[in-house]
């Protein structure tokens, strides 16, 4: 019987890993530019993580995730996104008491979610995703935003947009939960059963309902950005001049609310405007999330992040049309003719593998032609060819398949001509 793979999951086979792998690296070199160190937390956690962090009114913790009681009849979580294990790794390893201050983490793994996969959702994605936490200057949410930014921009795409918004303090937002109250209340029996639960619970995430996105109560929904306090104000033009000053293009949009609960002040998105994206656009979604480290029992210690999957970057590179230079060159292939000289090959792959090639021979009893041919397919640089003349001699003949030269060199130092080969 045949076994196919979980719905919502994919393989990813050689010939396509070399992409994940190219941006991966990117990825690794810009967060060490911009100085965020990796961080590997734990595929589960305790389910009561999720719950008191992303909070109990989002998508992610009413339907999507990934739970099981364990053989000690504990309710873990496969982890639906990254924000509430590396706060809850920040507080429980007392970074807050480390010297270099504000910490600044990257991550890069598997998350779970169950979704209705479609295109760009799937059930088991990579995200990377950056948290700083233990500053609130408004330079380091503009460079938050400017490291996401970097990452698309440096692979090439350019139909881009940043859209920003300030969900305010506390104050503000509870000024502006009022006005969403009073907005929505006397009409929320239109609204689905989510939206419903949420206008006493968190009535902003109303603005965010997939479901109810069209509802002409959205348009005319109270603005944030009418009830920000002076502080919040003040903040959030901070941060539009600072990334004015960084030169990264964004637009304002008062209706961007994010996920979490625990988010205030600057909320980010990066979307695709690529023609054929698709329906869902959004590449990279993040945010400032001050009061998030108290209730995992830290102090305070106020935080900003965000989170983009490596399947949306994809898709927005296939949509761009923008192929990622990939090379998949080996340096060198033997080719054998004869027992004795096949044999001879065992160790002499070996020698170059240890002198630092990338080597192959074959191991199909293949004809000459056909390890010629094996040869091409593996792009090799340099083709060695040992005959039974040749061993009987101590040489070697070596050819680059660039140039079309060909040089007979002793079988003792073919790593060593190799090496002086490559250098002209
Ligand atoms: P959406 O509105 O698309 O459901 P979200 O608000 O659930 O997004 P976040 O929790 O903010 O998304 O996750 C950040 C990013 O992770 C998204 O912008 C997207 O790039 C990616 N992402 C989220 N869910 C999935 C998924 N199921 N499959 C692939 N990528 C995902
Ligand atoms: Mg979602």
């Amino acid at each position: 019987m045949q076994i196919n793979i979980p719905r919502g999951t994919q393989d990813i086979l050689p010939g396509t890993v070399e992409k994940w792998q190219y941006i991966e690296n990117r990825i690794k070199d810009l967060c060490d530019r911009f100085q965020y160190n990796e961080i590997r937390t734990p595929i589960f956690e305790h389910t009561e993580l999720f719950l008191r962090s992303v909070g109990d009114t989002t998508d992610i913790v009413t339907k999507e995730m990934y739970t099981f009681e364990d053989r000690g009849e504990r309710s873990l979580t496969l982890r639906p996104e990254g924000t509430a294990s590396v706060v809850r790794s920040f507080v429980e390893n007392k970074m807050f008491g480390l010297p270099s201050q504000p910490v600044k983490l990257f991550y890069l793994g598997q998350m779970f979610r169950y979704e209705r996969p479609q295109a760009g959702r799937f059930r088991q994605f990579v995200q990377f995703g950056v948290e700083a936490i233990g500053s609130k200057d408004p330079a380091i949410d503009a460079e938050v935003m400017a490291l996401a930014y970097s990452v698309y921009e440096s692979l090439g795409l350019s139909k881009l947009k940043l859209v920003v918004n300030s969900l305010g303090d506390k104050e503000s937002r509870l000024a502006h939960r009022e006005a969403l109250m009073g907005h929505f209340s006397p009409s929320i029996g239109e609204f689905c059963k989510d939206c419903q639960s949420r206008l006493e619970k968190n009535p902003m995430r109303i603005l965010d309902c997939k479901k109810d996105h069209d509802h002409p109560l959205m348009k005319s929904a109270p603005s944030i950005l009418e009830y920000l306090n002076e502080d919040s104000k003040q903040y959030f033009e901070k941060v539009q001049a600072y990334l004015t000053a960084l030169n990264i293009p964004y637009e304002v949009d008062s209706n961007l609310v994010r996920g979490l609960d625990y988010y205030n002040h600057t909320a980010f998105e990066i979307m695709s405007e690529a023609e054929g994206f698709g329906a869902i656009t959004t590449l990279c979604g993040g945010g400032r999330y001050n009061g998030l480290t108290e209730e995992l029992g830290g102090p305070e210690a106020p935080g900003i992040g965000f989170a983009m999957s490596l399947e949306r970057l994809l898709a927005a590179l296939q949509a761009e049309g923008i192929e990622l230079p990939i090379e998949k060159k080996i340096d060198c292939y033997l080719v054998a003719l004869g027992e004795e000289a096949k044999d001879y090959t065992v160790g002499l792959l070996n020698e170059l593998r240890k002198a630092g090639f990338s080597a192959e021979r074959d191991y199909l009893d293949r004809k000459v032609k056909g390890q010629f041919k094996a040869a091409d397919r593996l792009q090799a640089k340099f083709v060695a060819i040992l005959g039974e003349d040749e061993l009987k001699e101590n040489k070697i003949n070596v050819k680059s398949q660039e140039t079309g030269e060909q040089k007979q060199v002793n079988l003792d130092h073919l790593a060593a001509a190799l090496k002086d080969f490559q250098s002209y």
